[in-house]
């Protein structure tokens, strides 16, 4: 008569209770699982050695085995549900909010996911564009000394063109003017400098950024608004060059059917300059109330870089010539989206913005 390998059974539960009893912690416990109820089991390899049992044996140890095995699995779940409860317990008493009476317990309440502003999501936008007919994306600082808010671009003290702009002034207790930046144009001067002191022109960037002026907010206005501008310094580059760049651009954001041109304007840091329009966006070119029945709307700024300006960096304008354009981040959203009042865009209210998802 052979000895039945379930002989032993009975200590052999024995034991994987008592390991299962004296895992303290989850991580033991599962550290412990395969040589419990897994493949390294003891009752894993009885379960083999059935095999060798006559027909008729084996029948009953099967049962036998199974009713240890669903036991030892019982018990073994019964212990990892307390040792999980007691982990949680203790995450949540490391994580307590000390609120006097008030626990903070484990809740699940969906979160509340908020939006991009149109802002954000039309500068992120706009740059694509222009990182797609080959600009790179540059930042500059908000606070600015007044040699890169106004002199370095051709806008000497005495300037009438200072007058466009009222300037909030940073006092900083030191001989130096110095403003919140009126435009993204300093950034412009930054770029200018760098590429002549590490000799790495040629530039071509678009700058996005926030600028300020004292503009009492209204539909039309806010004190901080956003502007793109471009620059682009080469070798024999022309105003055809800076008319084809803002109708490529003009195509790519608005749609085919809006175009762009150009209208003869001033500029202190540009010569000649010009004002771009662009289809009316609610019209589409037709004429209407919005674009006082023109079929056009001014989006910005542009011109060849005047020579003072390149002399001021320390550029050579017999062998250099470029352009920049500008214009207003917040306008874009708006006449894209046909948002009557600009404050809107500042409001971050969440049921405002979800109709642009
Ligand atoms: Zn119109």
């Amino acid at each position: 008569m052979t000895i039945s390998p379930l002989a032993e059974l009975s200590t052999h539960v024995t034991a994987l209770l008592n390991r299962i009893e004296q895992a303290v912690t989850l991580e033991e416990l599962l550290a412990e699982e395969p040589f419990i109820v897994g493949k390294r089991s003891i009752l894993s390899t009885l379960q083999k050695s059935l095999g060798a049992l006559a027909p008729e044996d084996r029948k009953d140890a099967g049962a036998q085995l199974q009713a240890a095995r669903r036991g030892v699995e019982e018990a073994y779940a019964t212990r990892r549900t307390m040792l999980e409860e007691a982990s949680r317990a203790l995450v949540l008493e490391a994580d307590r909010l000390d609120l006097g009476d008030v626990v903070v317990t484990s809740v699940s309440v969906p979160l509340a996911v908020g939006h991009p502003g149109i802002v954000a999501v039309t500068q992120r936008q706009l740059e694509d564009v222009f990182v797609t007919m080959g600009f790179a994306v540059s930042d500059g600082p908000e606070v600015e000394s007044d040699w890169y808010n106004f002199e370095a671009l051709n806008i000497p003290p005495a300037h009438p063109a200072r007058g466009l702009w009222d300037t909030f002034y940073v006092d900083l207790g030191e001989p130096e003017t110095v403003v919140l930046r009126t435009h993204t144009s300093p950034t412009q001067i930054h770029l200018m400098e760098s590429a002549v002191a590490s000799d790495s022109l040629p530039i071509h960037r678009v700058m996005p950024g926030r600028c300020y002026r004292r503009d009492t907010p209204d539909a039309r206005h806010l004190a901080a608004f956003h502007q793109i501008e471009g620059l682009v310094v080469d070798r024999g580059i022309t105003f055809a060059d800076l008319a084809g760049v803002i109708e490529t651009f003009t195509h790519a954001y608005f749609g085919a059917d809006i175009s762009s041109r150009l209208r003869p304007a001033f500029f202190p840091f540009t010569e000649p300059s010009a004002e771009f329009e662009i289809t009316c966006t609610i019209c589409r070119g037709e004429g209407c109330r919005t674009c006082s029945q023109t079929g056009w709307i001014e989006l910005g700024g542009c011109g060849m870089l005047d020579p003072a300006v390149l002399e001021a960096v320390g550029i050579d304008g017999d062998e250099w010539s470029g352009f920049a354009f500008g214009f207003g981040i917040d306008r874009c959203a708006q006449m894209r989206h046909q948002i009557a009042d600009m404050r809107a865009l500042i409001d971050n209210d969440v049921r405002f913005l979800r109709q642009f998802s």
